[in-house]
């Protein structure tokens, strides 16, 4: 926030119409229903005052009754008019506005989308998405408050203009008045309450600024556990491990950490508002006193007294709130400016985005793709360490290739960089001997149907989860789901392929690991895509499951590039090639018995899972019965 804390009103200003222009344009339907509401809510006391100084007038002039009731029949009439106009207006430009608030949130939806993935693994976009929602929750700063503060402006001068319009009279001098102390004390008050409130809103925004940078670890606290508790598989970890007293504990320190900082500005609001409510009264004593003593010297009638004073009380609030208003400005302006970035209606442009979408066509899928990766070296933004070294690797069409190692030895950023999620600190990758920079993003992403270890699925029906989108050839999804062998549980659902995976609504069912894997594969083989990744695709699978997916795989991925991570050497071994990597490094690179014959990593790997399998017979029994070949 630091970098957007010093703004001119001028800036925050400009920024606020720059967002106004946004909030236009994701919804300009709430608009007309927004403004006439704020018409209507200025107009209503206005209209009130009016009718009821012209009913006093025509009683205390001792009018026929005729006009009397003329006047009850139009002011009531006009005033519950007006009254109405702005309950309709209300209304609509409350259900609009839920929809403009929606949109707004999914301007910035869309960017999370959007948004490079190496972003979303880096910690920025989420402190900064995390803040916005933070400023407008806690606050009501942002781009959702921009139509009101703006229609404030307007309000504000609306309301003096009408004050002024109906009070003018007051301020001609009177003769024989002398002094006008009367009027010299409530001029006093206003402008004393105007600056007042300059100055305490200043400190008031200071301390919410505090409170915003200050409570940002107690709020992501707060959300995390929040999500946490809400959490089905937390759940069993939060009873079997008594975790309730730990996250109560964590709860109470947040809260007593929100009540120390947020205390102090609760308090001093407070007392702002106490006294700026005096000073009103005290307007509005003067304004009595002032106009009374005119009425009773004659110079206005009975009827004028409730004009003039309701007039000037309003004179003041107007005031005020245009006050208010232009300093809220100046506030909303650097929230605004954080949200404008975010979705890329910022100077910057898209912060998020920073690969360059290539202009070359990927060739199309009858042809034969190969894939290089030429010295390619890697190390995650913002470290230092090298976690891929130096990899030369070819993968092709048609060409299984298996890639075994060791915990954090690189596979899994491999195929990062091979899916183009990130790009590599030295070296190249090469489709077909061009850069796959050179490709059409969205283009080269359709060439990998990818299942990785944390993959997701989403509470949706099942069928649309299979074919990652609403529409889908039935068939295809059945025929997927058969082969990823989750068919049989598939039409054991109540509800088919529109059933509605995990309980979030009421008729959603529980997905088990397995379960949740096989639907992944089926995905995976719905895209059809050229190549194919499992990244450990089988961990949550019993070995039965594992086999049959291996089996089928095989054939399944005929004529496809695959790519297949596992820690189960077994599962590798019907590959055409296996790399092995250590440490970041391609240690070792070729066929099953080749590698075994070499005595390197492989053979040392190879070595300590037949001998753990040995001292877990039954263990072994299972992995040798349920992968063919295993033969460990
Ligand atoms: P593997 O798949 O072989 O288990 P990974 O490719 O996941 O290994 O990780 C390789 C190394 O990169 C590990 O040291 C891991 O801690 C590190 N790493 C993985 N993801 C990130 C990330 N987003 N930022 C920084 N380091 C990471």
């Amino acid at each position: 926030m630091k970098e957007y804390a010093e703004m001119s009103f001028w800036q925050s200003l400009r920024t606020v119409l720059l967002t106004a222009k946004v909030v236009f344009r994701l919804d300009w339907k709430n608009i007309p229903a927004f403004v006439g509401n704020r018409f209507f809510q200025t107009l209503q006391p206005f209209v009130a005052l009016f009718f009821s100084a012209r009913i006093l007038d025509a009683l205390a002039s001792g009018a026929a009754w005729e006009s009397v009731l003329k006047w009850v029949v139009i002011g009531v009439g006009s005033t519950y008019g007006v009254y109405l106009l702005e309950r309709m207006t209300a209304c609509i430009s409350s259900v609009e506005g839920i929809a403009l608030y929606w949109q707004l949130y999914q301007e910035m939806s869309r960017v999370m989308m959007k948004a490079d993935y190496r972003e979303l693994e880096g910690p920025a976009i989420r402190q900064d998405k995390e803040r916005i929602e933070r400023s407008s929750n806690m606050y009501w700063y942002g781009p959702w408050e921009v139509p009101g503060v703006l229609m404030s402006v307007v309000q504000g001068l609306a309301v003096i203009i009408s004050a002024l319009a109906l009070a003018w009279p007051i301020f001609l001098p009177v003769k024989g008045e002398g002094f006008p102390w009367g009027m010299a004390a409530m001029a006093g008050l206003i402008v004393g309450s105007v600056v007042y409130s300059l100055v305490v809103e200043k400190r008031l925004y200071r301390m919410k600024e505090d409170g915003l940078d200050g409570l940002s670890k107690e709020s992501r606290m707060q959300n995390f556990l929040i999500g946490y508790i809400g959490e089905q598989q937390a759940a069993k970890d939060v009873r079997l491990y008594a975790m309730q007293g730990m996250i109560r504990k964590y709860y109470e320190r947040c809260n007593e950490r929100i009540l120390e900082i947020e205390g102090g500005r609760l308090m001093l609001q407070g007392r702002a508002d106490g006294l700026r409510g005096a000073m009103a009264q005290g307007v509005g004593v003067f304004a009595y006193l002032i106009v009374g003593a005119r009425a009773l010297a004659g110079v206005f009638g009975v009827g004028s007294v409730v004009q003039y004073v309701g007039a000037i009380t309003k004179l003041s609030d107007g005031i005020r709130e245009l006050v208010y208003s232009v300093q809220h400005i100046k506030m909303q302006g650097p929230h605004c400016q954080e949200y404008l970035d975010f979705i890329g209606e910022g100077k910057e442009g898209d912060k998020y985005i920073h690969e360059q979408d290539g202009d070359r066509d990927v060739p199309t899928e009858g042809q034969d793709a190969v894939i290089e990766f030429d010295h390619v070296s890697f190390c995650y933004p913002g470290t230092e360490e090298m976690v891929l070294k130096d990899i030369c690797l070819t993968i092709k069409k048609g060409v299984h290739l298996a890639i075994v190692g060791m915990n954090g030895s690189g596979k899994t950023t491999l195929i990062k960089l091979l899916c183009r999620l990130y790009r590599p600190t030295m070296g190249r990758i090469l489709l077909n001997g061009t850069d796959i920079g050179e490709y059409s993003y969205e283009q080269y992403q359709q060439l990998f149907s990818v299942v990785f270890q944390d993959f997701q699925l989403m509470a949706l029906p099942l069928g649309e989860n299979v074919a990652s989108g609403s529409s889908y050839e039935e068939e295809r999804v059945w025929d997927c789901l058969e082969k990823a062998g989750a068919e049989e549980w598939a039409r054991g659902l109540p509800k088919g392929l529109l059933q509605p995976l995990y309980r979030v609504g009421a008729d959603g069912v529980n997905v088990s690991g397995g379960e949740a894997q096989k639907i992944a594969i089926a995905r995976a083989l719905y895209k059809d895509a050229p190549f194919v990744v499992l990244d450990e695709p089988t961990a949550a699978l019993d070995p039965l499951a594992e086999a049959e997916i291996y089996s089928r795989f095989q054939e399944l991925t005929l004529g496809k590039g695959a790519v297949y991570i596992s820690h189960r050497l077994s599962s590798c071994r019907f590959c055409d090639t296996i790399a092995v990597f250590d440490e970041g490094r391609l240690a070792e690179l070729g066929g099953h018995e080749e590698l075994l014959a070499r005595t390197g990593k492989y053979a040392e790997l190879w070595e300590a899972q037949a001998q753990y399998y040995a001292g877990n017979s039954e263990s072994r029994a299972a992995q040798v019965s349920a992968v063919p070949h295993a033969g460990i």
